[in-house]
């Protein structure tokens, strides 16, 4: 069983508890970040405080915890659960109040729970075989950019698309592509481009997008941040999606068409083993 961690206590999973009343269950009033472990270190760990501080910020919340109390807490769990490989999840809540719209006048401490999932992220399936994905219009509301824990558009489209043999779901809006269900979308172009949509409050900023990018023109690519249209999806030598969880991995189909050969590209493998090489340095 998972030790986890609520408001200052680790604890077995089965024995944490919150309050009914806690604003994240009455009005997915929190935020969250997901941060990779390999090898028992964290991935990007900065990145992901600094969007976390974005993200309260945005939602005019209070920041009660200090990136190093954070990251103490991140490694003990990283210790009680003996995790070398996976991912470890955080969730600042509002915190606890009657129900009620108006939190203006609300003096709740913050709600921070925190837990780990082990995963294969290095040897994951779907970078040998690429994805199947299908497009899904984008009807989140505006603001995904800040990362809530209010991920129900995304969830519903994600499970009929899976229902449909599919591996996920991209969301476009106008025509163009917006990002993936929970990671951000890209294609090559015949020039060897890589183009993905420019940062706005139409995405969320990942931090695996950053380190990738930064991987790319590292190593000389030409990198476009814009907007592609579900026709250049279709026509695009390459596509591939990033995400802490995923790191990189390829789209080999979009409904019913392959996207190039069919198979994994070669920039997406590039990209990949290069990402995982850069932020395995980097890993604290
Ligand atoms: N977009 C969305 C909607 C996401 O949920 C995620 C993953 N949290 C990403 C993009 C990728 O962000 P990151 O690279 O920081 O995991």
């Amino acid at each position: 069983m998972r030790t986890v961690y609520v408001n200052g206590t680790f604890l077995p999973e089965d024995q944490a508890q919150i309050s009914i009343f806690d604003r994240a269950v009455l009005f997915a009033d929190a935020v969250y970040e997901v941060t990779a472990v390999v090898g028992g270190k964290l991935l990007d760990f900065d990145g992901h405080m600094a969007r976390l501080r974005r993200s309260l910020k945005e939602l005019d919340m209070v920041e009660r915890f200090s990136d190093q109390e954070l990251l103490k807490i991140h490694r003990s769990l990283i210790e009680k659960n003996t995790l070398q490989e996976g991912l470890v999840y955080l969730q600042v809540t509002r915190g606890v109040a009657d129900r009620d719209f108006d939190f203006s006048r609300l003096d709740a401490d913050p709600g921070l729970i925190l837990f780990t999932q082990a995963k294969d992220l290095i040897n994951n399936p779907l970078a040998e075989r690429g994805q199947c994905i299908t497009l899904v219009e984008d009807l989140r509301w505006a603001r995904s950019d800040i990362k809530t824990v209010q991920l129900l558009y995304s969830s519903l489209v994600k499970s009929r698309a899976s229902e449909a043999g599919a591996d996920d779901v991209w969301l476009h809006r106008d025509g163009k592509v917006t990002e993936g269900s929970s990671n951000n979308a890209y294609i090559v172009t015949d020039n060897n481009e890589i183009i993905t949509r420019e940062l706005s409050r139409d995405i969320l900023h990942g931090i695996t997008r950053q380190a990738v990018l930064n991987v790319a023109r590292l190593h000389q690519m030409k990198v476009v941040e814009r907007a592609f249209t579900i026709e250049e999806l279709r026509s695009a030598k390459e596509a591939f999606s990033t995400s802490a969880s995923g790191f990189v991995n390829p789209v080999v189909r979009v409904d019913d068409q392959e996207i190039g050969t069919g198979q994994p590209g070669i920039v997406t493998k590039l990209l990949r083993a290069n990402y995982i090489a850069a932020s395995l340095r980097t890993a604290i």
